[in-house]
């Protein structure tokens, strides 16, 4: 059995090897460790093996794990559904949100963020599969909250997320991920300063690399698989 060491190890060759593959610059793109659901250990064994990057889902979960790991110089993405009731300790706890894809959201976690933290980085979530995906914006509505995203003081606009339709067919993972390098593109060009593609997955991430990921969030292939959702494991899941 491999240890989660060898696997970040392991994960970190590939993510090499697929910037090699791709043209794209050694060390360019950031590979974000998703510990949801599993244990401050298992962070601390990632962490051991040079891992600081951690995307979290569930809040109070999150919570529990920061207050274990205090020790530890770790950066913390939430990249779970956002609840307006959870924003609070979002803003104030987190260094990344991936996930935001309404004007309510962003202006509630600008206003919760603290003074004496650094400006919330935030990406907007992009649905890049129509009808497939329920979460994110669609396409066309991209600028328009971009725009009032930017003048929000304590948020600062990295870039775009996406969590496309999971498939195994190839070319449409280039597809859906190419579509969000032209839109992060079409808006650099329209005047904003956007430095962010967080997209990619365990099984999808060297497409994702190809197409211009700058963060992948990989988390079954570091940890291993996680147990299937339940109210009662998840707590703050997307439930009503
Ligand atoms: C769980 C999750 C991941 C990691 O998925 P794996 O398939 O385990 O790599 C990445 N991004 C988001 C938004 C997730 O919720």
């Amino acid at each position: 059995m491999t240890s989660i060491s060898d696997r970040v190890q392991a994960i970190r060759a590939s993510i090499q090897q697929a910037e090699q593959a791709t043209g794209r610059t050694a060390g360019e793109v950031h590979l974000l460790a998703v510990s949801k659901t599993k244990p401050a250990t298992a962070i601390r064994e990632a962490y051991a093996a040079g891992q600081l990057r951690f995307g979290e889902n569930y809040v109070q979960e999150a919570l529990e794990k920061m207050a274990e790991l205090a020790d530890l110089p770790l950066e913390w993405h939430f990249i779970g559904p956002i609840q307006s009731n959870k924003t609070r300790p979002i803003a104030e706890n987190f260094h990344w949100v991936h996930g935001i894809d309404r004007l309510k959201i962003a202006q509630r976690l600008n206003d919760a963020r603290p003074g004496h933290l650094p400006p919330l980085n935030v990406c907007i979530e992009v649905n890049v599969s129509g009808e497939a995906s329920k979460e994110g914006v669609a396409p066309g509505e991209v600028v328009e909250l971009a725009s009032t995203i930017v003048q929000l003081p304590r948020l600062r606009l990295r870039g775009l997320m996406t969590i496309p339709a999971p498939t195994h067919d190839r070319a449409l993972q280039h597809r859906q991920f190419a579509m969000l390098r032209e839109l992060l593109v079409s808006l650099n060009q329209q005047g904003f300063q956007l430095d962010t593609l967080s997209m990619g997955m365990s099984e999808d991430f060297p497409a994702a690399i190809a197409e211009g990921a700058t963060i992948v969030r990989i988390g079954s292939a570091i940890f291993g698989a996680r147990p299937p959702k339940s109210p009662n494991t998840v707590p703050d899941s997307s439930m009503p």
